[in-house]
């Protein structure tokens, strides 16, 4: 199945019998991010948890992951 890419629209062939085609079958809704968008959202969000500054909203609490 073809899927297209959330950030930058890139669009990319999944294998139907994949966990990520099945995901977004089930649930349309769900929106799909190609493995460079997702690589460079997970480097910079590690980055930014290491910072000590970083802090996790949930409801009215805030808790800091470290
Ligand atoms: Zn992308």
């Amino acid at each position: 199945m073809k899927a297209r890419c959330i950030l930058c629209e890139q669009i990319d062939i999944l294998d139907d019998n994949s966990i990520e085609a099945k995901k977004l079958k089930n649930h349309p809704i769900s929106t799909y991010m190609c493995t460079n968008c997702s690589a460079k959202i997970t480097t910079q969000t590690q980055k930014r948890m290491s910072n000590k500054q970083y802090m996790v909203y949930k409801g009215d609490t805030q808790t800091n992951i470290l």
